[in-house]
């Protein structure tokens, strides 16, 4: 074996390919010419991203003390989104081309002041475009937020917004959290659920979509001890990827700038991935002061506080606010994984996933479709599936199958030879390595087990 031959900065266009060949993304209607910033996830993709959201889980609700779970509404009272500022404020400038007619947004071109934050215009001077050098309009406002009807009638009145972001949820759940569940500050609130967004430019695969999903958590403490409370979570989000294998030196922590920061932030930090196009957002971990609470007190008439029994008196709590993406990791956690590898004078791409996130964790092969082979891979096969997600495959040479496992990150092939027929073992093999153990048919289940570390 040797070094890779290619590290971590991949072309997107070689994961687009190895994505739509095996199954992990596809273009959304693709038969229809697709719908740009929507994607759908495969058989092998659908694994990642629930492998994903369940490691998120995990590590937000299940282990810790302090957190409970939410799953609320896609679309609300419209009222929410004007009390949380998205209908004035949620917007980017955009500007277009008065010769090809292209689109930018004008925070995303040279010659404005960067501004990633939404609800920031772009100043500065007017640059030219970036496709043609022609003569750009001035930026105008543009909402991201989609809008729908809700009963028969398409008017005003009706009109609701497809939610882009979780978080709303959780703020306007405040207090009915808090009463079902006696929570003492600090406490959290963690979702998982999909989010919209009129995205004007949508692009680089996954990394920017009109359709996501979010993973947030909305963190309750004590005004006060919010900067502290600040910290903590920065560490341990970023730790959260580190555990999932990402590679350190592609893994950054960005503290904003003051001018980069949205409207109801005190202090935001992003962690960032070291994607092909630079340095990029995968989570933004904002402190979002007591801007939600309050203002959703004042637009719904309901008193949104906590009861202090220290201090005897009623407080709005702060909030920090860790809000990852759920494509981004998977995207991030695609490119960290990916190898190309020389063996034996071939080449061997491999993904190197964490087995906790690998869509397939061992595949079932026979050493050939020798009917004498078949029936014992099979019953082999019959034995894992209760406990994880296998694959069974038989077609083609045996070396054709290593690879196509490497390929989607499975992390052990188990192989039934015709000396299983003899001494009832099969043997494991394991994809990093490609070292090979001789296990009893009986143990496998353990053995399996052993290795797969709790997943
Ligand atoms: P950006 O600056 O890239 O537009 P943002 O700062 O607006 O992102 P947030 O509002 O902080 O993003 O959203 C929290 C997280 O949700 C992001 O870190 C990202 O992982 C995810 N996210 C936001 N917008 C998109 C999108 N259009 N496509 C995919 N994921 C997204």
């Amino acid at each position: 074996m040797t070094e890779p031959a290619v590290g971590p900065r991949i072309d997107m266009e070689i994961l687009v390919s190895l994505s739509k060949r095996r199954g992990f993304v596809f273009q959304s209607s693709e038969i229809y010419g697709g719908l740009g910033g929507f994607w759908d996830y495969g058989p092998l993709g659908v694994e990642l991203r629930n492998n994903v959201k369940r490691a998120w889980w995990k590590a937000a609700v299940q282990e810790r003390d302090d957190i409970v779970g939410l799953d609320a509404s896609i679309l609300m009272n419209p009222r929410v989104w004007v009390a949380s500022g998205h209908v004035d404020t949620f917007a980017d400038p955009m500007v277009d081309c008065r010769e090809c007619k292209k689109r930018f947004r004008a925070d995303d071109l040279e010659g404005h002041v960067a501004a990633s934050a939404h609800g920031h215009a772009a100043e500065g001077g007017v640059a030219r475009c970036p496709e043609c050098g022609g003569e750009l309009t001035e930026p105008r406002m543009f909402n991201l937020m989609f809008k729908t009807f809700v009963g028969p009638v398409e008017e005003q009145a009706s009109t609701v917004y497809l939610r882009p972001e979780t978080a709303q949820g959780m703020f306007v759940n405040f207090d009915n959290v808090l009463t079902s569940t006696r929570r003492k500050l600090p406490f959290g609130i963690a979702q998982i659920g999909k989010a919209f967004r009129n995205e004007i430019t949508p692009g680089n695969f996954i990394f920017r979509d009109r359709e996501f999903e979010q993973m947030e958590i909305e963190y309750f403490v004590k005004p006060g001890t919010d900067e502290e409370w600040h910290q903590h979570w920065v560490e341990a989000r970023r730790n959260w990827y580190l555990g999932l294998g990402i590679r350190q030196e592609n893994l950054r922590v960005r503290r904003l700038e003051k001018e980069e920061l949205a409207h109801y932030a005190k202090d935001t930090y992003e962690v960032e991935y070291l994607f092909p196009m630079g340095w990029s957002e995968l989570e933004g971990i904002a402190n979002r002061t007591d801007f939600d609470l309050r203002r959703h007190a004042e637009f719904s008439g309901r008193q949104l506080t906590y009861y202090d029994e220290e201090s005897g008196e009623h407080i709005v709590p702060y909030v920090i606010e860790p809000s990852a993406g759920v494509d981004r990791c998977f995207l991030a956690v695609l490119f960290d994984g990916y190898r190309e590898e020389t063996v034996r004078g071939e080449k061997r791409v491999l993904l190197r996933l964490h087995p906790s996130l690998a869509p397939v964790k061992a595949a079932v092969l026979p050493l050939s479709r020798h009917e004498s082979l078949v029936p014992p891979a099979r019953k082999v096969w019959d034995l894992l599936r209760p406990h994880w997600m296998t694959q069974y495959d038989d077609s083609q040479s045996i070396g054709r199958r290593y690879r196509r496992q490497d390929e989607v990150g499975t992390p052990y092939c188990v192989t039934v030879d015709f000396d299983t027929l003899e001494d009832q073992a099969v043997t494991i093999r394991e994809r990093d390595s490609m070292d090979q153990v001789r296990v009893p048919i009986a143990g496998l289940v353990e053995a399996l087990r052993e290795r797969l570390a709790g997943v």
